[in-house]
């Protein structure tokens, strides 16, 4: 019988965890053995308490404890290098990714993809600004980087053992998980589903914190910011010799005068260009600083796809 982990970070979600637990219990049924591994992010209310009664009479469930908050992409990463099944799901606590689901995963898995994504339909549910942000967002991260982060897919997911192999080995991936799933490239399918709102509770992600995922996000997997240094140096440069060309032509083919503060808006648009390529080729040393520090490989190779021997 293949064995499956489901991980699922809490912060504070006491209210959430025994329904979360039963519908847990009856999706999965006996096709499967399965453990659930809540990662518990330094809650304050009886979230422990909740998870260590379900331990009392279900030998499934696994508790690791922060010491205190970490966040949410930590906890979901703590919980992946402890999983230890041939597939690891990872979903929120709060019912708003609905357990009903899990068997609608594991068929896509068992046909053969390494990593099963769940697709909300639509944000209705989520208001106005973040459904405008989130579309604005995951538009620039594409146009942005080499790395096809889908939109409208959250830290629903299911990946296969080999998947997981990879994301233990890169440890300082983990600020942007599903920005590092994506950029392994494995095969993919996704599943379609309406997404309720949280059970109970409230959420967890204030607009700074959702700030600083999308700053990592973008930090981690776009160059365009990189390259803004080379091209504002360029675009003055070119505009500063332009002028410069003009006015000389000016001054000389038709004697007009120019006063000095139009030769140094030239001057300065020139030097502004040079700072910032200054700064650009900076910036290029800093990132390969910044690439030979984190863990990421050149590249992974499809098994099966390859020659057994490589
Ligand atoms: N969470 C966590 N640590 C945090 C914030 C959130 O473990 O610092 C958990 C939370 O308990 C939930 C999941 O991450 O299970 C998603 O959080 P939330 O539902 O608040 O986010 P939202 O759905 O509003 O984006
Ligand atoms: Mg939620």
């Amino acid at each position: 019988m293949k064995f499956v982990s489901i991980v699922i970070p809490v912060y504070n979600e006491s209210s959430n965890i025994g329904s979360l637990y039963e519908r847990l219990s009856d999706a999965m049924g006996d096709r499967y053995a399965w453990e659930v591994l809540f990662v518990n992010d330094g809650s304050t209310d009886s979230t422990l308490g909740e998870i260590r009664r379900l331990q009392s009479h279900d030998g499934r469930v696994r508790l690791l404890s922060f010491t205190r908050n970490f966040g949410h992409q930590p906890a979901q990463y703590a919980g992946i290098m402890h999983a230890r099944g041939e597939a690891v799901i990872t979903m929120d606590g709060d019912m708003q990714d609905p357990p009903h689901l899990l068997p609608r995963f594991l068929e896509q898995w068992e046909k053969g993809f390494p990593l099963v994504y769940g697709r909300r339909k639509e944000r209705r549910k989520d208001g106005f600004r973040k459904r405008i942000t989130a579309k604005l967002y995951y538009w620039l991260l594409a146009k942005a980087s080499r790395t096809d982060v889908h939109g409208q897919v959250g830290d629903f997911r299911l990946m296969d053992q080999k998947v997981v192999e990879h994301l233990r080995k890169m440890p300082s991936e983990a600020a942007y998980l599903r920005g590092i799933i994506a950029w392994t490239g494995f095969k993919h399918c996704f599943i379609e589903y309406e997404r309720p709102s949280r059970a109970s509770g409230k959420t967890k992600y204030s607009y700074s914190r959702m700030l600083h995922l999308a700053l990592d996000g973008l930090m981690g997997f776009a160059s365009l910011p990189l390259k803004l240094g080379l091209i504002l140096g360029v675009g003055s440069i070119a505009s500063g010799t332009g002028f410069l060309a003009y006015i000389i032509y000016d001054s000389l083919a038709n004697e007009v005068m120019y006063p000095l503060y139009k030769w140094l808006i030239v001057v300065i648009l020139m030097f502004m260009g040079l700072l910032f390529i200054l700064l650009w080729i900076l910036s290029e040393y800093i990132c390969r600083i910044y690439r030979k520090q984190h863990s990421r490989p050149l590249y992974i190779i499809d098994e099966t796809k390859s020659d057994k021997d490589h």
